[in-house]
């Protein structure tokens, strides 16, 4: 198994040895075939594939129609026009206050540090954002904190993405400490999709620096099904709440990928297993190349009614939309909104 490989490797090296070559994809899962082959190389112009070799591993080989590799794959549909579907779904651009700063909800904002991620996720809403303009400097720390200071509702900063863990332990923890320097900040909401791709990432070292704050800490994983959630990746997730930390999971509502009660039924008991609480199930967001992901309102009622049915209340994901220029995500249940 290639997971096995992968084990014991520390998540610096697998980090830095991403597959990022299509046919290397579809070679590593005996999947055969030119059409895909050449829209996955066409559709990885825009937004190139990546995906950790752990993650690969727990695919299905042979099968096109994998939950985990649709998530990953590059597709030629992304290429189709769709009116609908644009570059900035969620007008995050004008919500920009200062380089890495994206403050819209009242008492929170998110800090982006860095525009890498460790897998690249077809659907992703970020997928054309100009990160690399607007990341923020070694010394822009004083015009941030004093940014905080003006907005005395601020008590909890998200680290968002790109993916902050994939930056260095060192880095992480020189930005915790600037932020529990603000008496007013109370909480650090770490918002990745590592911890899923590349388990080993949720080190001793960074468990410690996670302990050791003043500040309470959020962790907010992003798996979308539970053949992502394998043993050894939900003996490394036990270990966040085993350190005091809150585990949250956030997923994404994808045709073909989790798009039946069961299959999120699971993902919600799989992660209580791992002690992660089920936190939102996004709708879609309308973005360019993901117009193939999307489900109709009808059917994501159905979806919603039969989860409802089949989980005790706590293990219910929130169902919630963004919509732009709103003070806080849109719920979805019981409103006439679709
Ligand atoms: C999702 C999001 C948050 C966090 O929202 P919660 O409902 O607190 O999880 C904060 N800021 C922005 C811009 C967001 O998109
Ligand atoms: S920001 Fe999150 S969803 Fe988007 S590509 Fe990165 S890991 Fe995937």
């Amino acid at each position: 198994m290639i997971n096995y490989l992968y084990q014991e490797q520390n998540w610096q090296s697998q980090l830095s040895d991403l597959i990022t070559d299509p046919f290397e994809l579809l070679d590593q899962l005996e999947i055969c075939s030119d059409a895909l082959l050449s829209g996955a190389i066409l559709a990885s112009k825009s937004f190139k594939l990546r995906v950790p070799r752990a993650f690969v591993g727990k695919m299905r080989k042979g099968d096109p129609l994998d939950p985990l590799l649709l998530q990953v794959l590059p597709h030629h549909l992304e290429l189709e026009e769709h009116p609908e579907f644009v570059t900035d779904p969620l007008g995050e651009e004008a919500a920009n206050q200062l380089p890495g700063v994206l403050h819209k909800y009242q008492s929170r904002f998110l800090l982006t540090l860095t525009g890498a991620c460790a897998v690249h996720c077809r659907y992703c809403f970020r997928r054309h954002f100009p990160y690399q303009e607007n990341l923020p400097k070694q010394d822009d720390w004083p015009q941030i904190k004093a940014y905080i200071e003006q907005n005395p509702h601020i008590n909890e900063v998200i680290l968002s993405g790109g993916d902050p863990l994939t930056l260095s332990n060192r880095k992480l923890k020189l930005w915790i400490e600037r932020l529990e320097s603000l008496q007013q900040v109370k909480i650090l909401r770490i918002h990745s999709r590592v911890p899923v791709v590349i388990p080993q990432r949720l080190d001793t070292e960074l468990l410690e620096i996670l302990k050791s704050t003043r500040l309470r800490i959020i962790v907010v994983i992003h798996a979308n099904h539970a053949a992502e959630l394998d043993d050894q990746t939900c003996a490394y997730l036990e270990k966040l709440s085993q350190h005091g930390i809150t585990a949250l999971n956030q997923a994404v509502l994808l045709k073909g990928v989790n798009d039946d009660a069961q299959t999120l039924i699971e993902l919600s008991q799989r992660l209580f297993d791992a002690r992660v609480m089920p936190y939102y199930l996004h709708v879609l967001d309308k973005v360019k190349g993901a117009q193939h992901f999307d489900l109709s309102g009808s059917k994501i009622d159905e979806i919603y009614h039969d989860i409802l049915a089949g989980l005790p209340g706590y293990l219910v994901p929130k169902l919630v939309r963004e919509i732009a220029g709103e003070k806080n995500k849109t719920p979805l249940f019981g409103k006439l909104t679709f």
